[in-house]
């Protein structure tokens, strides 16, 4: 077994040494500590101690010394301390070393050493002076420990949170870390970059947007817009989960208090909403083209009938006065066969046309999202309104559903908007704006649909609702039975469609709608 060596110039501890002064102070003091005590202390300790000379030769060493560098007591003993030294400690650290402890002074610091097998290890050394009677340096107390390990552990620490620091701080990611009070704790670039876009700090927007999931701390992928920029919402899918760390307050050491945070994080997803708007505006636009295909053919067959009627009506009036003047009026009756065959002919026409009328799909009341229909009709008139100039001024108001026919009222609306633009397109106002609003009002939600175009005259406000009635010119650009399928869509939802203003600053609709119709079982 290795054995720790007595200091060389040692009588006794504590008889008539200077470094045994306070030991003998203390001995006078109560009597009760003996000197042996004092040496055995320092021999058990467990740091390595070693005494030198004011050369830093070596006098003394303990157990622990011996047990950390491997050399035993007399193969140190009288030697310089350099002995440990691994040369690999920069120079300069040995000058601070001497500079200290040659002021009287404490120094403590870091020394790469080398035991006696070679190998390495990182001591952490404190010298301390020893002052003889006339307060001279007359030794140095040295104490180290190896400290490799525990410097190795905290270097795979720092080079962890390096790395994940650097992970998160680069991640195209909104990332941040938020105490209870909801405060910024820590973020990563992308939220920087985010919150210089806003002009505030994103979390709180964030959160707002979650609503009341967010109490929980606890939420996955819901789906927020920013609106810091009207024209283009920015979309976020938002997750959050309560994380925790130990509280390292001294006076929380036994409590294992914990302070708690939630971690925020936020992806862009407004390119994949705006691709799914795109699919989503596709399928409505081949929905409602069909739908207008039914429509046309409908408006044609309505109109052809509606032309044909007039004639056939006069030539039944032919032939029943004629029936009635038949007997006064010789040579009557083959005329009289001819027209009521005629007739009889022309209404067998009528009654096919009637009966090759396409049926529109019979749609069922379900509860319908209003602000969402009119948010998709404009974005099927996107397009064109871009290429017009016209500025689109929508402002949804906070309304519940209500339960409609979803494709009549999208068509509906969707007339009573392409009307609007139709209107503004004849008009040479510089600044065309359409105006779509929607509102609560008791038990109904009302939709105003408002244009700049030339307005409609006073005498036609009554008239525009009537079927072929129409303003537009050239014709052919309208067979005027668009309002007439408003009214009737507007109708059957029990609703009302009124032309609010028509004069001066455009043509005002405004379309009632009962929030809660009692449909007829027959009806729904
Ligand atoms: P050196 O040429 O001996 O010294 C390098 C520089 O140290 C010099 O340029 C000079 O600035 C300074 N220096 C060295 N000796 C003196 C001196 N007597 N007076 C003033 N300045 C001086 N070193 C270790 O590497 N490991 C240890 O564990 C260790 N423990 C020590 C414990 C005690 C109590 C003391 C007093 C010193 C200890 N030293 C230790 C320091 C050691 O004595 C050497 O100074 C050091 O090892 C550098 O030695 P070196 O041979 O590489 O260079």
């Amino acid at each position: 077994m290795k054995k720790s060596v007595q200091p060389k110039r040692a009588k006794a501890p504590g008889e008539g040494d200077a470094p045994f002064r306070g030991a003998r102070a203390m001995m006078g003091r109560g009597g009760e500590l003996p000197p042996e005590l004092f040496y055995e202390v320092v021999e058990q300790a467990p740091v390595a101690v070693s005494i030198t000379d004011e050369s830093a030769n070596i006098l003394y060493v303990n157990r622990t010394f011996v047990e950390v560098t491997g050399y035993d007591g007399e193969e140190v003993i009288g030697h310089n301390e350099s002995i440990l030294s691994d040369k690999s400690t920069p120079r300069e650290q040995y000058e601070a070393l001497w500079s200290t402890i040659q002021s009287n002074r404490v120094w403590t610091g870091q020394l790469i050493n080398r035991r006696k097998d070679g190998s390495r290890y990182l001591a952490n050394l404190t010298i301390t002076p020893v002052n003889d009677g006339a307060g001279n340096i007359s030794h140095f107390l040295g104490m180290h420990r190896d400290v490799t390990e525990v410097r190795t552990l905290e270097q795979q620490v720092r080079n962890q949170t390096a790395l994940i620091e650097s992970v998160v701080e680069s991640a195209p990611v909104v990332i941040v870390l938020l105490d209870e009070a909801h405060r910024v704790v820590k973020s990563n670039r992308a939220y920087q970059q985010l919150r210089d876009a806003c002009g505030q700090e994103p979390a709180g927007l964030l959160l707002e947007g979650v609503g009341r999931r967010a109490r929980h701390g606890l939420f996955n992928d819901v789906e927020v817009a920013l609106r810091f920029d009207p024209a283009r919402p920015v979309w976020y899918s938002c997750s959050a989960v309560p994380v925790s760390e130990a509280d390292v307050a001294v006076e929380r050491y036994f409590e294992h208090g914990e302070r708690r945070y939630l971690l925020l994080t936020a992806h862009d997803i407004t390119g994949l909403k705006e691709r799914e708007v795109e699919l989503r505006t596709a399928a409505l636009r081949a929905l409602t083209a069909e739908q207008e295909l039914v429509h046309s053919l409908r408006e044609t067959l309505n109109g052809a009938i509606f032309q044909v009627e007039g004639p056939f009506n006069l030539l039944a009036a032919a032939v029943g006065m004629l029936a009635r003047r038949g007997e006064s009026w010789p040579g009557a009756e083959p005329l009289l066969e001819v027209l009521r065959e005629a007739d009889e002919a022309g209404r067998q026409a009528l009654r096919l046309l009637r009966d090759s009328m396409p049926i529109p799909p019979r749609e069922a009341f379900v509860p319908v999202n209003l602000n969402q229909v009119l948010r998709d009709v404009l974005s099927l008139f996107t397009g064109r309104m871009l290429g017009e100039g016209v500025v689109v001024e929508w402002e949804p108001g906070e309304i519940p559903h209500c339960r409609a026919r979803e494709g009549s009222l999208r068509g509906m609306f969707k007339q009573l908007i392409e009307n609007a633009l139709d209107a503004m397109g004849d008009s040479p106002a510089e600044r065309r704006v359409l105006r779509v609003a929607s509102r609560a009002d008791g038990d109904e939600l009302v939709v105003d649909v408002c244009d700049q175009g030339p307005g409609v005259p006073e005498e036609q406000r009554l008239k525009i609702f009537e079927p072929f009635f129409s303003t537009k010119v050239p014709y052919g650009r309208g067979t005027g039975m668009g309002l007439a399928m408003v009214q009737e869509v507007v109708n059957e939802h029990h609703g009302t469609v009124e032309l609010v203003s028509g004069t001066a600053v455009g043509a005002q609709f405004r379309v009632r709608l009962p929030v809660d119709a009692h449909i007829g079982e027959e009806e729904a």
